[in-house]
């Protein structure tokens, strides 16, 4: 079949490798110069399916104005009136219980630790190396003693699922990532994930692109999708512009945050909206001191991954539709907690900074598979977790297309779930 995929970002080019695999004939359409100079540019780098789960927990709703209320709050929200942003939250408010957090839990860990043997399995067979992945667990440290309270009860979610991970106290964590000796703010314990990774997403969607290349796919760079065509209940084609039209036997949307926009013509409506959130990079000057271990702080709300020779620090969460600009405060912020953590062995005058877009479902799990579009596919919704959830959705959303059954269940990962019509 010759199958196009929408978007070159980590989930479109993991699409594109499945499909190749199954021996489609595929063109990837991608609005930017390369891939994955999105939202996959500047993640976190954490593939954690440990604690993937969704953003809509109990007693979120008061948590997030609390924290809203707060200076150098993580949390920020635009109040200019946006429809779409108040039916959105009105959904994610209505999934902040006990009941909907635990099925959305269990939905996302399912995909996630697939995902995650996918990922390894895909990396052995297409030889991918240089994507700076690093399999050393993860530390998660707690400050407070509510924190350390919730991370014990999260243990024991990851015992029901026969996840390895071990409670530490200070000096034991810090044995297992000696970097954490210098934090000046004090912490009280941390929980060790051996078993979760890292890893450079924009660097995956190089190396696997250049290999697909090589191998037949074809990649339309700066080519901006303007319409999906549509006739009698099926996709007929994609308007590129400046008259040119693309035409396949199957279509992926794999459009991050802009995905919506492109499908509501076609009267599907998915509910999915950008969290913006940033990052730092920063280059290791002394191997010795920077941390080896990626490492979760649950009170500011920072993920640091080991990329290589650089460390990657990212956080926030901003409700402020698409916007992209980078904020002075927000740097300053992410500096000081890093130079706080870690103050060793790192060059901070060398210091990136960026900011992305999660794709966020009002509930958590991602949407994927057919639309009531005949022909016409999705994977997107990663929210938080699509760099840990890319390589599992792909190759669902590639059995799907190709008309297999998927190997894992996929109840409550479909557009089904919103009652809008999809199958
Ligand atoms: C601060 C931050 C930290 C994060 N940390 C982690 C983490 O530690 N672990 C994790 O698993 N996930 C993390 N994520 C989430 C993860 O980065 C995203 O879920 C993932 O990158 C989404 O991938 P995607 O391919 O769906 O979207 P994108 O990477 O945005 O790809 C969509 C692509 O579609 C293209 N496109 C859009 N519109 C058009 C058009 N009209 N025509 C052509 N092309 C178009 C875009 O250019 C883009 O390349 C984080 C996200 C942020 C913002």
């Amino acid at each position: 079949m010759r199958v196009i995929v929408l978007g070159a970002g980590v989930v479109g080019v993991a699409t594109a490798y499945y499909l190749w695999r199954d021996g489609h004939r595929v063109t990837v359409v991608e609005r930017q110069p390369g891939p994955g100079l999105e939202t996959s540019y500047g993640n976190a780098g954490g593939l954690c399916p440990s604690f993937a789960g969704p953003w809509a927990a109990p007693g979120m709703v008061g948590k997030v104005l609390k924290m809203a209320l707060q200076p150098n709050s993580p949390v920020r929200f635009s109040l200019w009136p946006d429809l779409e942003r108040l039916r959105w939250v009105r959904q994610w408010a209505g999934n902040c219980n006990v009941d909907s957090f635990g099925v959305n839990k269990a939905r996302m860990q399912r995909v996630a630790h697939y995902s995650l043997a996918c990922l390894r399995k895909l990396a052995e067979e297409a030889d991918l190396d240089g994507f700076d992945y690093h399999c050393n667990g993860v530390l998660q440290i707690f400050r407070t003693p509510q924190e350390l309270e919730l991370g014990r009860i999260a243990a024991r979610t990851l015992q029901e699922l026969g996840i390895p991970w071990k409670m530490l106290d200070p000096a034991d964590a810090s044995a297992v990532e000696p970097a954490l000796a210098a934090s000046s703010e004090p912490w009280i314990g941390a929980l060790h994930l051996p078993s979760d990774a890292s890893g450079d997403s924009h660097k995956f969607c190089t190396s696997l692109s250049a290999y697909l290349q090589a191998r037949g796919v074809v990649f339309r760079y700066d080519t901006s999708v303007r319409a999906l065509q549509h006739c009698g209940g099926d996709i007929t084609g994609v308007d590129i512009g400046v008259g040119e039209r693309l035409e396949a036997d199957a279509y992926v949307v794999a459009l991050g945050s802009q995905a919506p926009s492109l499908l509501r013509p076609l009267g599907l409506r998915l509910p999915v909206y950008p969290l913006k959130g940033y990052s730092i990079t920063v280059p290791i000057v002394d191997d010795a001191l920077a941390p080896h271990v990626a490492i979760m702080d649950e009170h500011h709300k920072i993920m640091v991954s080991r990329l290589g020779d650089r460390i990657r620090v990212a956080g926030m969460a901003e409700l402020v539709g698409h916007d992209l600009q980078l904020q002075d405060d927000r740097r300053a912020l992410l500096m000081r907690l890093t130079r706080e953590l870690l103050p060793n062995g790192l060059d901070f005058a060398r210091t990136e900074f960026w900011a992305g877009l999660r794709p966020m479902t009002p509930d958590g799990p991602p949407v994927l598979g057919p639309t009531r579009i005949g022909r016409l596919f999705l994977n997107g919704g990663h929210g938080s977790n699509g760099w840990t959830q890319a390589c599992g959705t792909s190759r669902i959303v590639a059995d799907m297309v190709s008309g297999r059954q998927p190997e894992i269940d996929t109840e409550g990962l479909t557009a089904g779930r919103f009652g809008m019509g999809y199958p």
